[in-house]
């Protein structure tokens, strides 16, 4: 069976970012609006302006808290700051702010993650001149680094969030695949299983998918992470082998933090027209 490393693919996607980098006229840079009170956001925003020191990109976190009434104006303000190019927010928000607040009044043309309905449209028409979530995107690209075809293939999204299993599904459609999208409301997962010969983990749930329900010949991208008290694992338990599965750690995780620092450059040379 192959395991899929993340970290060549984005070792790939750093080579090509820093020559983008090097012909721009300034540091690209990011604001990071930060829920302190999550300790894995807290973790996850240090760990992604390391990245971005390593590749020249301004990185700043700014709080953002059940105290800070003005948050919203904190978001008008960083979409029309000219030396902002992205802003990426972290969830879970803490209790009292709404999410869907928050995302509809973050500009598209500085959204990281595209999370903001503006963005999730454009997914849904194939606009390839906006980029998707960078969980699903890093999906993609773990499948074509290792020439997975997708082309008339079965594939079952497992989970249906906004920001992982929607978006994979979409982009997996556009790739010609033929899409289902499984959830917590769903019959007969194991058949489902079975027939796929691509699968995503999208469940939120450790290691509740089994090598061993699925087709000898399956290739499975596990976007799944869960810190146990004394291993890291993901949404799926390897017991047989299959095709090809994705690490965790190391699989979808090293490409979606580069993929969000690919995005503020993208940000950054489509607002100066490159
Ligand atoms: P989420 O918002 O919790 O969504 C989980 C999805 O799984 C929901 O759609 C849910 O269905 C579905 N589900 C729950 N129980 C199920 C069941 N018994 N059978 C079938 N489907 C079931 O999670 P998420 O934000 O999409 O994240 C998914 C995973 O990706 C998590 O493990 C997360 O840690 C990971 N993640 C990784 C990265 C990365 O960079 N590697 C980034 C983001 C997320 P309902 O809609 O019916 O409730």
């Amino acid at each position: 069976m192959k395991i899929l490393s993340g970290k060549e693919v984005a070792e790939n996607l750093k080579k090509d970012l820093i020559l983008r980098i090097k012909k721009l006229e300034r540091s690209p840079s990011c604001v990071l609006l930060l829920n302190a009170q999550d300790s894995s956001s807290l973790h996850y925003v240090k760990s992604q302006m390391k990245l971005a020191s390593s590749l020249g990109i301004q990185c700043k976190i700014i709080e953002i808290d059940e105290k800070n009434v003005f948050y919203k104006d904190e978001i008008y303000r960083l979409n029309e700051k000219e030396d902002v190019d992205g802003i990426l927010i972290t969830r879970p928000l803490c209790g009292k702010i709404k999410e869907k607040e928050i995302l509809e009044i973050l500009s598209p043309f500085k959204d990281l993650d595209a999370i903001n309905p503006f963005s999730m449209g454009k997914i849904f028409m194939s606009d390839s001149d906006f980029f998707a979530p960078a969980t699903a995107e890093a999906v993609i690209l773990m499948l074509e680094y290792y020439k997975v075809d997708m082309d008339y293939k079965n594939a079952l999204v497992v989970g249906r969030s906004v920001s992982v299993g929607k978006p994979s599904a979409m982009l997996l459609l556009d790739k010609n695949a033929t899409v289902t999208i499984a959830h917590s409301h769903t019959k007969s997962l194991k058949t489902l299983l079975k027939n796929a010969d691509i699968i995503v983990a999208a469940v939120g749930k450790a290691e509740f998918l089994d090598t061993a329900d699925m087709n000898e010949n399956a290739v499975v991208i596990d976007c799944g992470i869960h810190y146990l008290e004394d291993r890291i694992v993901g949404d799926v338990k390897i017991t047989k082998d299959i095709q090809m599965c994705s690490k965790v750690p190391g699989g979808v995780g090293p490409i979606t933090s580069m993929l969000l620092m690919k995005h503020v450059v993208d940000c950054y040379e489509k607002k100066y027209g490159r």
